[in-house]
């Protein structure tokens, strides 16, 4: 299983170019876009097309080759092989048959935008694929409402402006990440929320190239706050003075001075004490 560039063909491991060199054969989903690379690095093994309308077929075939003691190596157009491309039911089928299958690492886009999302990367969902029809993306998204990890997708671009209105009226306002044509000349990093990429992409001629769209966690729920007069005598307690104490209170939450000022006041006059 070896992975190859999503855009710029630096971006290949030494091990890969050696195993493409070494392999009896390569089986990819589109053979003119494997040549291409395999040309660039001068290498000459015979291709064989594997993609998602001959799996079945092919994957036997494949693995009657490497029975009879064919080295193969499996390719996709980019990035890892069956990361939403054909591969599983070879891998599969190869396993069942006691076939050895060693993967060589390597690029893939999922990967390569959550590290330059700067969202949360210790729990992620990758979703593969967003749906086409809006019933079904929404209802996909709706399920993924309390999933508490950073979320990613891949999206072609003629989907990307329905996609992220779905995702702003399912999700309400997230961090959205929008990465298209990573490691490629016109790679950009959109940051914001779906609305702002959304408007953001609406401005342009036409807007092309892959895209990963990574949604973040839903916010925390926040932890209930302590009655404000609480906050006060503690603040109070610690020595800072009365009306700094409101203030600072007020400013925390979001509120006037002279709101927090009625809050602990009322009718009987003020609940917290000055210092003695
Ligand atoms: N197997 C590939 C991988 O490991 O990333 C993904 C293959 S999938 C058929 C193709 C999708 O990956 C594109 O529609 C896009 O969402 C994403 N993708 C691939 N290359 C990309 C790039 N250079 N920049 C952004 N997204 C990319």
């Amino acid at each position: 299983m070896v992975s190859t560039p999503i855009g710029n063909l630096e971006d290949i491991t030494y091990r890969a170019v050696r195993i493409l060199k070494e392999a009896d054969w390569v089986a990819c989903e589109d053979t003119r876009t494997t040549r291409r690379l395999l040309d660039h690095y001068g290498i000459a093994t015979r291709t064989i097309s594997y993609h998602e309308h001959n799996e079945t077929e092919r994957a036997a075939e494949l693995i009657a080759r490497i029975e009879a003691g064919e080295t193969g190596a499996l390719v996709s157009d980019a990035g890892t092989p069956l990361l939403s491309d054909p591969g599983y039911r070879i891998v599969h089928a190869a396993a069942a048959a006691g076939i050895r299958i060693e993967p060589l690492p390597g690029p893939s886009a999922l990967l390569a935008a959550l590290v330059v999302s700067g969202l949360p990367t210790d729990q992620f969902h990758f979703g593969g694929f967003l749906p086409a029809k809006q019933g079904q993306r929404r209802h996909l998204l709706e399920s993924l409402t309390d999933e508490h990890a950073t979320l990613i997708f891949y999206e072609a671009p003629h989907r990307i402006l329905e996609a992220l209105e779905d995702i702003a009226a399912v999700l309400g306002k997230r961090d959205i990440v929008a990465a298209r044509e990573l490691t490629k000349m016109y790679e950009e990093v959109l940051r914001g929320t779906a609305d702002e990429i959304g408007a953001e992409l609406q401005k342009r001629d036409s807007i092309r190239g892959e895209f990963v769209i990574l949604i973040g966690k839903a916010l925390e729920h926040k932890a209930p706050e302590a009655p404000i007069e609480d906050t006060i005598e503690i603040l109070i307690a610690a020595g800072v003075e009365r009306m700094e104490a409101l203030k600072t209170v007020a400013r925390e939450r979001g509120l006037s001075k002279r709101e927090v000022y009625k809050l602990v006041s009322g009718p009987a006059g003020p609940k917290v004490k000055r210092k003695q």
